[in-house]
């Protein structure tokens, strides 16, 4: 069996070894998560030279928030260092559009692997432990395709793919539990304190602003659902599954909150009434326990 740790796999984002690319490539927009606007392919005007951003370390106070709830899941060191080969856009200003296109593929793949990663190293999915485990070496040979192939790749079709099989895996782990289907419902705003929310399907549920303090969330399939603004102060997350850690960060939560082993208790929800904010993209995130740029 393949390893499943995210670190070996390379799906931590390692700033150090990328050349900005969230801060270049990825448009943003002038709102409560952005202090300004930003096309696709302009460099934020905070990247500084070494690709470190200038105000790391007061990005929520700078009017950035956005900025500390994206992961690129290592997708930005990998277009870096393997596609691109360690020449950055400011090196070879010639291929900066190609790796501007290339590195949401390639964000992708990497968010699935995170996916595959995961449900390989739960007991419970064995039996398709080695349908897993071809998925995830397919998807990782998808990685190393030249810029080229990658442009052109069908990620969405992967993403179908490997969705098919996720949803297996979540049906067999929560077999027998009795956990609602709660599947793409809209329970913004819902109030679910304390809700026995054991084992349920919560796939792309929108739970935006959803009071779910106290709420049992053990073993619920959380892929996709947003999360943002959503109060998880106290709830328990133990095992529930995957949830990343984009998607908690959008949250709000305390240090009563229980959370699957993988995932770090964000920072801003030591701060009392901190205000949660919005991800950039779906599933965004940021480097783990870090913010975006270092
Ligand atoms: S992390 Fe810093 S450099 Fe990157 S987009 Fe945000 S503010 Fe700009």
């Amino acid at each position: 069996m393949p390893g499943t740790n995210p670190r070996e796999l390379g799906l931590l984002a390692d700033c150090e070894s990328c050349f900005g690319l969230c801060c270049v490539a990825l448009p943003f927009s002038a709102s409560a998560d952005f202090a300004a606007d930003k096309d696709a392919g302009q460099p934020c005007h905070h990247l500084r030279d070494d690709f470190r951003c200038s105000i790391h370390d007061r990005l929520r106070q700078s009017g950035f928030a956005g900025c500390t709830v994206f992961d690129c899941f290592g997708a930005g060191q990998k277009v870096s260092q393997v596609t691109f080969e360690g020449t950055s856009w400011r090196e070879a200003p010639g291929t900066a559009r190609r790796m501007y296109t290339v590195f949401p593929v390639m964000r992708q793949l990497h968010e699935l692997l995170w996916y595959l990663a995961e449900a390989l190293a739960l007991d419970t999915a064995r039996p398709l432990h080695a349908e897993l485990a071809q998925a995830l070496a397919d998807t990782e040979r998808l990685t190393l395709l030249g810029a080229g192939e990658l442009e052109k790749l069908d990620v969405e079709a992967e993403r179908v793919r490997v969705n098919t099989l996720l949803l297996k895996v979540s049906e067999l782990v929560r077999a027998g539990r009795g956990g609602r289907d709660r599947r793409g419902a809209d329970l913004i705003g819902a109030r679910l304190a304390g809700a026995d929310l054991r084992a349920a399907s919560l796939r792309g549920a929108y739970l935006i602003g959803a009071d779910l303090k106290g709420a049992d969330l053990r073993q619920a399939d959380l892929i996709g659902a947003d999360l943002r603004g959503a109060d998880l102060s106290g709830a328990d997350l133990t095992g529930a599954l995957f949830l990343t850690q984009p998607q908690l960060d959008s949250a709000r939560g305390d240090t009563a909150t229980r959370l699957p082993a993988a995932l770090t208790r964000p920072a801003h929800w030591a701060a009392p009434q901190a205000r949660a904010s919005r991800p950039r993209t779906r599933g965004g995130g940021r480097a783990r326990g870090a913010g975006r740029r270092r």
